[in-house]
């Protein structure tokens, strides 16, 4: 059985996109789709190209490298098994991929948790928009993982910025 934090992870048997996308993460790869049609990316993947409508795409795999755009501290656990988590980040990462296409505001942008090493949620003050990040994985079992990021030791191409800690 695949679980996350001991919650069984379901997948619905007509969603077999994200069951692929699953397992590419349980192999460690961090893929999203490829439309053949206008060449470009979307994430997160889906049943139609958010640019052209297509439904015919590839999977590729994407470096796993980007830029903090965005976060937020969860303090409050939503669920009980997030309760030992708390303060833990949630991250909006920029990817490297497809940056200002096919227009300039556009970029591939992905919500996952920020960990440290271990797997444990980084520590809130070393949160910043700005820093960079590389995806790592989480297993769930059964083939099946996880894509979170960790933050990385590539220099920030700006000054990094975060809110400030009550
Ligand atoms: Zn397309």
């Amino acid at each position: 059985m695949a679980e996350y934090l001991g919650v069984e992870v379901r997948i619905a048997p007509n969603d077999p996109i994200s069951r692929e996308f699953l397992e590419h993460a349980g192999a460690h790869r961090f893929v999203t789709q490829r439309c053949r049609d206008c060449e470009l990316l979307q994430y997160p993947p889906g049943t139609a190209c958010e640019h052209c409508t297509s439904s015919n795409f590839e999977w590729t795999e994407l470096s796993g490298r980007g830029t903090i755009y965005s976060y937020q501290l969860v303090e409050h656990p939503i669920h009980p098994a997030y309760r030992e988590r708390v303060p833990y980040p949630v991250v909006l990462v920029e990817l490297d991929e497809q940056r200002g296409l096919p227009v300039p505001e556009y970029a591939l942008r992905v919500m996952a948790t920020l960990v440290d090493t271990e797997g444990k949620p980084e520590r809130a003050a070393a949160v910043a928009i700005g820093k960079r990040v590389i995806v790592d994985f989480t297993d769930l079992g059964d083939g099946l993982g996880l894509p979170v990021f960790r933050l990385s030791d590539e220099p920030p191409e700006f000054e990094p910025w975060s809110f400030p800690l009550a």
